[in-house]
């Protein structure tokens, strides 16, 4: 188990094609920070030439897993797949420490579970109002890059009712499709959801989200813990299962990319042929809306102080841009949308250094991404950056809140979701 295929690293044939889009490289300029300096590592180890230990793990943990070095790469190197065996085995290695391994565990376990995530990040939030930003549970927020996202938490949960249900079409009706609500998102970005939901109405699906989905394993596989990540994975095609749907949409590009390579996944295991035809059903919410050619909103969109169109850029998640090949449709998507004038932004595919837990685990090249990224925003004159998961929506919108001239963040879906001018809640069937 966790082995990696000889035939995968041999790809590699070091042309260094993929150093200038690897974000660490770029900071570092270090070749062992490079993707190709990492496979050097992970073909030593897979040799039996060196074992992990702490100056090679060091590596390993730095790489944000964004993959932008797999678009840029002309062998086809699938450094994903390279990476989450790598990380496998250094987390089942004697030299990481076992501490830090628990620590790690009791952070995703946490993060996995909508109810208790909420509860600490609520108690994060009256904490905030009652002390100040220094106490503990904030700093957790913070460093989760999520305190921006918390500060718009209600601090009552009764006051969000849970999305679970049926959401009749509005109009032709077209399909039926079945929603991904998430983990994490599901706490922090409730309104994501909400308007994920409304515009697949608009657009004449209905819309089923099952209870009880838990997470899709992503922070897990990511992380080096993948036999977690297939127990969560299991129970959550097992709740779509259960739905007769044309398709499962996701608004969050970490999970999509995740659950589209379930078949990966299970590998090699009975569950493979049920992960795979899963997989093939699973669609990124731009990318279903180009398919099924969205129905754009009638009235424009205006700007801030009256200006007659509203600027934006948008930011590529990198799990859309790289794992999904998903680049096109969100902005034909955003272009559609009456008023809205789209500014591209430099280097928007590279990482923001959000990554999941990467900006907990790794703070200090996480926060020199983000001011990078926090810097090209600024230079577009945009109002609104939009980018399509939740990991990078929080982050920016950390390092993009103490701006003079705010900017705000949003999912593509909210915009389109405003475009329709439909603020209300849609109806529960
Ligand atoms: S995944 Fe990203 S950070 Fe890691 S080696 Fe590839 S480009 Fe660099
Ligand atoms: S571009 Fe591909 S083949 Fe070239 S060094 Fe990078 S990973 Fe290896």
């Amino acid at each position: 188990m966790h082995q990696f295929r000889s035939e995968q690293l041999l790809k590699c044939i070091h042309c260094g094609l993929c150093l200038q889009s690897c974000p660490t490289y770029l900071e570092e300029g270090s070749e062992a920070d490079s993707p190709r300096g990492r496979i050097y590592l992970m073909r030593a180890v897979s040799e039996g030439r060196i074992h992990w230990e702490a100056g090679a793990i060091e590596h390993i943990d730095r790489c944000l897993g964004c993959r932008a070095c797999e678009t840029a790469c002309p062998s086809g190197v699938a450094y994903g797949l390279l990476l989450e065996v790598a990380r496998a085995q250094v987390e089942g290695s004697p030299a990481r420490p076992a501490l830090q391994r628990m620590a790690k565990r009791l952070l995703l376990s946490l993060m996995v579970r909508p109810k208790t995530f909420a509860f600490a990040m609520r108690t994060a939030r009256l904490f905030s109002l009652l002390v100040g930003d220094r106490a503990m549970p904030m700093s957790l927020a913070r460093a989760l890059g999520a305190k921006a996202a918390v500060a718009r938490l209600p601090l009552l949960s009764g006051k969000r009712k849970t999305l679970a249900g049926v959401y009749p079409s509005l109009g032709e009706r077209r399909g039926r499709v079945g929603m991904l609500v998430g983990c994490v998102a599901s706490v922090l970005f409730h309104d994501v959801n909400v308007a994920t939901i409304a515009v697949l109405q608009r657009n004449g699906f209905e819309v089923v989200v099952p209870p009880k989905q838990g997470c899709c394993g992503a922070l897990h596989v990511h992380n080096g813990f993948p036999d977690e990540a297939r127990r969560l994975a299991l129970r959550l095609m097992q709740c779509f299962e259960r739905e007769a749907v044309d398709a499962v949409i996701v608004n969050s590009a970490g999970c999509g990319s995740t659950m589209k390579e379930y078949g990966r996944l299970f590998e090699c295991t009975p569950h493979e042929g049920r992960a795979r035809a899963f997989a093939a059903r699973v669609r990124d919410v731009m990318e279903f809306l180009a398919e099924v050619h969205l129905q754009p909103p009638e009235r424009a969109l205006t700007g801030r102080d009256g200006c007659s169109h509203l600027v934006v850029t948008y930011h590529d998640a990198c799990h859309l841009a790289h794992a999904q090949g998903i680049r096109k449709q969100p902005r034909d998507i955003i272009r559609s949308i009456p008023g809205v004038q789209l500014v591209e932004l430099e280097e928007a595919d590279i990482c923001c250094g959000s990554a999941g837990i990467y900006n907990l685990l790794q703070p200090e090249m996480a926060t020199r991404l983000l001011q990078r990224k926090v810097e090209h925003i600024c230079a577009t004159g945009a109002e609104v950056v939009l980018t399509g998961n939740p990991g990078c929506l929080a982050w920016l919108a950390q390092g993009l809140r103490e701006l003079p001239k705010p900017i705000a963040v949003m999912h593509p879906v909210e915009l389109l979701h405003r475009g329709y001018q439909n603020t209300t809640e849609p109806r529960n069937g």
